[in-house]
C-alpha cells in the first residue's frame, strides 16, 4: 500500500493535496451561495471553508480537486471512514428493499439489535433494554432524562460543566456553553451543574498534589447534605470524555465515585456515549474502562458507521415503566442505519478495529508528545482516537482560541482538517477513522505539528 493509499476505500483517492489559496474558486462560489440562502447559526464553512465534491475513507476531496485528511469526520460519525465500500453496499441493498419502518421489528432492525446488545459487557447484555429515538443524539438525550424522570418520579437532573450534549431545548438546558444558552429564555428548569474533573484547567483551583478529587466531593457533599439546596435528581448526566468540552477524559476516582453516589442514593446514572461510543476510546463504550455500569448509555453518532442517522439509549429493564408512546417519532425506523450498522459491527470485530484505535492512539500521543514543550500548549490529552491539544498564553495563562484559530486554518492550507472545542475554543481536536492507517497519522501529525510550531 503506498503512502496514505488506503485500500478500503472505494474510490482511491490520495492525498493530501492542496493547491493554491483557500477556498478555491468552486468553493468559494457554493460558500457565498450558502451564505446568501442559509441560516446564520451555520457554523461549519466558516471555519473550514471548502465545499466538498466526494470523500473516500479519509479522505474528503473539494470542488476544487483540494484532497483532504478528514480529522473531523463528520463530528465523530464516520468511525470506518467515508463511503465504506461493505457499508455502501449493504446500505445500497437495504434502500431498494425496505428503508423506512417507524418502530416495526424487521429483520434489519433485529440484526441491528442484536449487534448493539452483544458489544455490551457480558453482564449487563441480559437486562439492558433499547429504545429507538429520533436520530439524533440530542433526541436521545432527551428520551433518557424523560425516561429517568418517569421511573423514578422526580424532576431535577445533575449535569457536569463543560458538558455538551446537542442543541435541542432540553439538550442545551443540561449543556454547560453559556453563550449558546443565554439567548434562550426558560430552558428547561431543574438542571443543576457541578464541576467537572478537568485537571489542567481545574474548576475549584486546585492542582495535582492540592487535589482529593474535590469536584466530586462537592457533588457528594451537596446531595447528601439536608441544608445542601438540591434536591434527590431523577438522573445524573456525565460524558466520560468531555468532547466539544475540549477532549477531557473524567479523572477515575471522579467517575467511579459518581457512580458510587448515584447507586448510595438511587439516582440512575445517564452515560451520554454518543461521541465516545462505537469504539471511540478503544473501547465499544468509554464506561467499560472505568469499571462501571451505568443505568443509562446514550448512543447515536457513529451507530451506522456510515453517517446514516440512529440514535439509541440502552437502559436497565429496571427504569422501563414509562407508557407506550412515551418518546415516539417519524424517523426511528432508518432500516438503511441498521443494516449498516449490523454490518459495522461485523468489521469492527473482524478487523480488529478497536485494536487499531489503541494502536493509533499510542502512536497520536507519541508524535505530539514534541508539542508538550511548545509555550502556548497548556495540555495534550485524548484517549483512543479522541485527541485534543490545548492552547493557552504563557504569559497570562489566558485560553487561545484565536491561535486555535489560525492552527485550524493552518492545518487545512497543509491539508488537514481539524475541529476546535473547549471553552473559547482554544482545544484543537482530532477525530481521525477508527480504522485510520498508521501512515495516514504520520502524516496528519506532520501537518498539525507544522501548523503550531510554524510561527
Ligand atoms: N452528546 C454528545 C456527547 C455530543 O458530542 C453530541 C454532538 N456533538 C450530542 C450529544 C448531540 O448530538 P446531535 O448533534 O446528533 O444532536
Amino acid at each position: 500500500m503506498t503512502l496514505l493509499d488506503q485500500s478500503v476505500t472505494t474510490r482511491a483517492m490520495h492525498g493530501p493535496i492542496v493547491r493554491g489559496a483557500l477556498p478555491g474558486p468552486g468553493s468559494a462560489a457554493l460558500l457565498a451561495r450558502q451564505e446568501s440562502r442559509e441560516s446564520n447559526a451555520r457554523v461549519y464553512g466558516r471555519h473550514l471553508p471548502i465545499a466538498v465534491e466526494e470523500a473516500s475513507g479519509p479522505f474528503v476531496r473539494d470542488v476544487d480537486g483540494n484532497v483532504f485528511i478528514d480529522f473531523l469526520t463528520g463530528a465523530g460519525v464516520l468511525s470506518l471512514g467515508h463511503c465504506h465500500p461493505e457499508l455502501v453496499e449493504v446500505a445500497t441493498e437495504q434502500i431498494g428493499r425496505f428503508g423506512h419502518g417507524l418502530d416495526l421489528p424487521s429483520p434489519a432492525k433485529d440484526a441491528f439489535t442484536t449487534a448493539q446488545l452483544s458489544m455490551l459487557p457480558a453482564g449487563m447484555r441480559d437486562r439492558m433494554r433499547v429504545h429507538f429515538c429520533g436520530p439524533t443524539g440530542a433526541n436521545a438525550v432527551d428520551a433518557a432524562l424523560k425516561l429517568c424522570k418517569t421511573a423514578t418520579g422526580r424532576g431535577d437532573v445533575v449535569a457536569f460543566s463543560g458538558g455538551f450534549h446537542g442543541t435541542t431545548h432540553v439538550a442545551m438546558a443540561v449543556t454547560g456553553n453559556v453563550a449558546t444558552k443565554a439567548p434562550v429564555a426558560n430552558l428547561v428548569p431543574g438542571v443543576h451543574v457541578f464541576p467537572y474533573s478537568h485537571c489542567s484547567d481545574c474548576p475549584l483551583e486546585l492542582t495535582r498534589d492540592t487535589c482529593a478529587t474535590n469536584c466530586v466531593a462537592l457533588l457528594e457533599r451537596t446531595l447528601r447534605d439536608p441544608n445542601g439546596g438540591v434536591v434527590r435528581p431523577a438522573a445524573v448526566l456525565l460524558e466520560l470524555v468531555q468532547g466539544e468540552g475540549g477532549v477531557v477524559p473524567g479523572d477515575l476516582d471522579f467517575v467511579r465515585r459518581v457512580r458510587a453516589l448515584t447507586r448510595e442514593l438511587d439516582v440512575p446514572l445517564v452515560v451520554d456515549e454518543v461521541q465516545t461510543g462505537c469504539g471511540r476510546t478503544g473501547t465499544w463504550f468509554a464506561f467499560e474502562q472505568y469499571g462501571i455500569e451505568p443505568d443509562v448509555i446514550v448512543a447515536s453518532k457513529a451507530l451506522s458507521g456510515i453517517g446514516q442517522p440512529v440514535s439509541i439509549i440502552l437502559y436497565d429493564e429496571r427504569l422501563d415503566v414509562w407508557a407506550p408512546g412515551a418518546h415516539t417519532g417519524t424517523f426511528r425506523g432508518n432500516q438503511v442505519a441498521f443494516a449498516a450498522g449490523a454490518r459495522a459491527v461485523e468489521i469492527v470485530r473482524r478487523d480488529d478495529v478497536l485494536g487499531n484505535v489503541r494502536a493509533r492512539s499510542e502512536q497520536v500521543r507519541g508524535r505530539l508528545e514534541v508539542l508538550r514543550s511548545h509555550p502556548w500548549v497548556r495540555d495534550v490529552r485524548g484517549c483512543g482516537l479522541m485527541w485534543g491539544v490545548e492552547l493557552a498564553d504563557p504569559a497570562t495563562g489566558a485560553r487561545a482560541g484565536e491561535l486555535a484559530g489560525r492552527v485550524q486554518a493552518r492545518a487545512l492550507r497543509g491539508g488537514l482538517i481539524v475541529e476546535l472545542g473547549g471553552r473559547d475554543d482554544c482545544v484543537v481536536r482530532l477525530l481521525p477513522p477508527l480504522n485510520v492507517t498508521a501512515e495516514v497519522v504520520d502524516a496528519a501529525c506532520d501537518i498539525l505539528i507544522e501548523a503550531l510550531t510554524t510561527p
